[in-house]
């Protein structure tokens, strides 16, 4: 395909075999297919183009962001199983802001696409918890239904920021009936978060008010435990070198 479009079809996406006289897909159909797949992904232009092969690993980086990359590696390759069907588990990426969570989970979100044909969406927990809560209100005219079914039902879900906002009682139970219908469908998510899921690994003392427990309910932290496995990128040292990565983007 060019910028003019396919020189075989243009672009209707079905060409006439000339043996068998019938219509059949052209060989750029399979390409629009995932770029429209992408295009309903829901990704922010500004992470539009994150990728792994094009995440900050330029200088003096740590083993820890070394670790994290590899596996978002390790998690795209084993992501279909062997009888066929997809993985399950997630993965909730922890962290401070500006360490590159959120351009890790669109690339791993966006090479799962490309890779398996899969259907995703990327969702911002704020705006989500915005939009769960213009839900409530009378008169508006998309229902909660219509707002969660895609977001239930996609192949895998990106929740950017989980917790960065408080949500209300409502929108807790709300929030939790979402994720608890994907874990209870086997359909993974992609977490990224300023809030740690639990206390440090090495008896490291992480402050209350950095804890995940404290801005989401906890039924769905359990749940989360269950459903995700924890990367974290909060290694002292890398901040400077993503900041630069940042702005040469
Ligand atoms: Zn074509």
């Amino acid at each position: 395909m060019n910028e003019r479009g396919c020189e075989f079809c243009r672009d209707r996406g079905w060409i006439v075999d000339l043996v068998t006289n019938r219509a059949r897909r052209c060989s750029c159909y399979q390409a629009r297919v995932r770029s429209r797949r992408r295009d309903a992904l829901g990704i922010p232009p500004k992470y539009a183009d994150c990728r792994l092969s094009n995440f900050r690993l330029a200088g003096d980086v740590s083993d820890q962001l070394l670790e994290a990359r590899r596996n978002c590696d390790r998690y795209i390759e084993d992501f279909l199983e062997r009888d066929g069907s997809l993985r399950e588990t997630g993965l909730v990426f922890v962290g401070p802001s500006g360490r590159g969570k959120t351009h890790l989970a669109v690339a791993v979100l966006c090479e799962l696409v490309e890779q398996y044909g899969v259907w995703g969406r990327f969702v911002d927990f704020t705006s989500l918890v915005a939009e769960i809560q213009a839900t409530f209100q009378q008169g508006v005219e998309l229902s909660q239904a219509d707002l969660l079914r895609p977001l239930q039902e996609a192949d895998v879900l990106v929740v950017d920021e989980l917790g960065a906002r408080r949500p209300t009682p409502f929108v807790s139970d709300t929030l939790y009936l979402l994720i608890n219908s994907r874990y209870m469908a086997r359909r993974p998510t992609l977490f990224t978060s300023n809030y740690y899921l639990n206390t440090g690994e090495d008896g490291a003392d992480i402050p209350a008010d950095r804890m995940l427990a404290g801005r989401v309910p906890a039924s769905l932290v359990s749940r989360l435990h269950q459903m995700a496995k924890p990367i974290s990128i909060d290694a002292v040292g890398d901040y400077r070198h993503e900041l630069q990565a940042y702005q040469h983007r």
